[in-house]
């Protein structure tokens, strides 16, 4: 069963250290926002990789007796987010397998956009595969090709694939580091404070604040089509892949990243604050105060503010404990919903005309039910500022967002979308309020796909018809 097709995921590993496990646990911990469907972690002690994987959050699949049978010196883990079709064991990574070379495991951050080929090509030479994710195959090309060093099979194996990753490799004895030659997923290098020896110490994560969970310092980004090698001798970099016009994925710095991490070697909270200070200057209203829409739209909001000279407040509150297992009220009191999660303060917004600020509209039924929320707790105006251009297609490169069918910007306008949410103005920030600042060119080395319908890579996935269309259908 081809059952998974968008996740969005953690990645990280740790070489060279007594408690790698531990400390991958705790890298898990800081990108526990990038996946919470599953997490898992693979250590090696230099003869055997040990793996524990489970469903759920990382605080809850891994107690103190599991992190101490992960022994080893290196480790690597994984955190995984994917739609509900395939919330299933057999798809949480990291992924071990022994092959005629020995064992390897693997984390996985993307989507490969030739996946349904390549297995497709592989089941029908008679591969047997475990899991319903795209990741798998990567494996399987790396036991298939007959190169002797495990960089030069991954070298191999990536060769075949096409679309996005930022992938960790672990075996007995070694860690690799690769990122796609397009970077669409960030993928960081580190260092533990302290350690010198040229074996000793080294972090890869996907984003700088788990660096920081376990006091690495940051050396830089693994760069796009970089594979890196590190082993007892230290860390080598490898460059087998053809540069190719940098296609990172811009919704990082929209909603995706933390926001005290450094992704593509910018601080995430500047450039939404900055985000916001330019929807300020293209969608300015008067207004008595800006709120955002907590945790999301805080940075933007917050440069919102700045650059209009109007106070900054909380005028929605967030319950910070609203887990998967909270249980969605039926029928008579249904409509709970969002409240749960958010509460408006009636001695904030009582009599004023508020800005709220958000960093994205996918479906628009939340946006409706906060403007409703503000307007009960007696706010006169609702001015709804969007710090990214509207939604208008799905992304193919490891974020989980809806079907195109349910983004409402693919098929409403803005005045459409500013009365589904019932807001007195709506107002996004425009593709060219995007790059005013965040890079030279028109694109500034960005995928914008999921905003702009400018598809870098193609899908060649025929059991996704629509997908296809899509394509055909775009100026590339
Ligand atoms: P909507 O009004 O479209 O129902 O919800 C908008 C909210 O969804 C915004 O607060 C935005 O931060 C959030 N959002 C945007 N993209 C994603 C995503 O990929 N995953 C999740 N869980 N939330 C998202
Ligand atoms: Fe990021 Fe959107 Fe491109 Fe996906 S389509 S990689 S979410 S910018
Ligand atoms: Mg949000």
């Amino acid at each position: 069963m081809l059952d998974s097709f968008h996740e969005e995921c953690g990645v990280v590993g740790v070489y060279g250290h007594p408690e790698a496990a531990n400390l991958v646990y705790l890298s898990l911990y800081a990108l526990q926002h990038r996946g919470q469907e599953s997490a898992g972690i693979v250590s090696a002690d230099g003869q055997v990789l040990l793996s524990h994987r489970g469903m759920g959050l990382v605080a809850d699949i891994f107690k103190e007796d599991i992190i101490r049978r992960l022994e080893g010196f290196s480790a690597i883990g994984h955190n995984r987010y994917s739609t509900s079709g395939s919330t299933l064991l057999k798809n949480a990574q990291p992924f071990c397998v022994d092959y005629v070379g020995g064992a390897v495991a693997l984390s996985h951050n993307g989507n490969l956009t030739n996946y349904v080929e390549l297995r497709r090509r592989l089941e029908s030479d008679g591969r047997i595969f475990q899991s319903g994710t795209d990741s798998e195959v990567i494996l399987h090309l790396i036991a298939m090709s007959k190169a002797e060093r495990l960089v030069d099979r991954v070298v191999a194996a990536l060769g075949e694939v096409q679309g996005a990753y930022s992938l960790v490799f672990l075996s007995e004895s070694e860690m690799i580091a690769a990122r796609d030659p397009y970077g669409f997923r960030p993928l960081v290098v580190g260092r533990l404070r302290g350690q010198e020896r040229p074996g000793e110490g080294w972090v890869v994560a996907s984003e700088t604040c788990a660096l920081d969970l376990v006091d690495a310092e940051y050396l830089r980004e693994v760069e796009p089509g970089e594979v890196i090698e590190f082993t007892a001798a230290g860390m080598k970099s490898y460059r087998p892949f053809a540069p190719h016009a940098p296609t990172r994925c811009v919704f990082e710095y929209v909603y995706f990243a933390r926001p005290d991490s450094r992704v593509y070697g910018r601080s995430v909270y500047q450039v939404r604050k900055e985000l916001g200070r330019r929807l300020a200057q293209s969608h300015p209203v008067e207004a008595d105060i800006v709120i955002p829409v907590p945790d999301s739209g805080v940075p933007a909001a917050v440069g919102y503010a700045e650059q209009s000279g109007l106070p900054f407040e909380m005028g929605l509150i967030r319950n910070h404990y609203v887990g998967r297992t909270f249980i969605e009220p039926q029928d008579s009191i249904r409509h709970f919903g969002v409240k749960v999660k958010l509460n408006a303060q009636r001695e904030v917004l009582e009599g004023k005309r508020v800005v709220v600020v958000d960093d994205s509209i996918v479906r628009g039924t939340t946006s409706r039910k906060i403007v409703t929320m503000v307007r009960n707790a007696g706010a006169l105006e609702v001015h709804m500022r969007i710090s990214s251009p509207p939604t208008t297609g799905p992304c193919f490169y490891g974020v989980d967002t809806p079907t195109r069918k349910e983004l409402i910007a693919s098929s409403h306008s803005i005045d459409e979308i500013r009365a589904f949410i019932g807001a007195d103005t709506l107002g996004y920030l425009s593709e060219r309020g995007l790059y005013s600042f965040l890079g030279e060119g028109p694109r500034g080395g960005f995928c914008d796909a999921c905003f702009t319908g400018r598809y870098p890579v193609l899908v060649s996935d025929d059991e996704q018809p629509i997908q296809l269309h899509l394509f055909e259908a775009k100026d590339r």
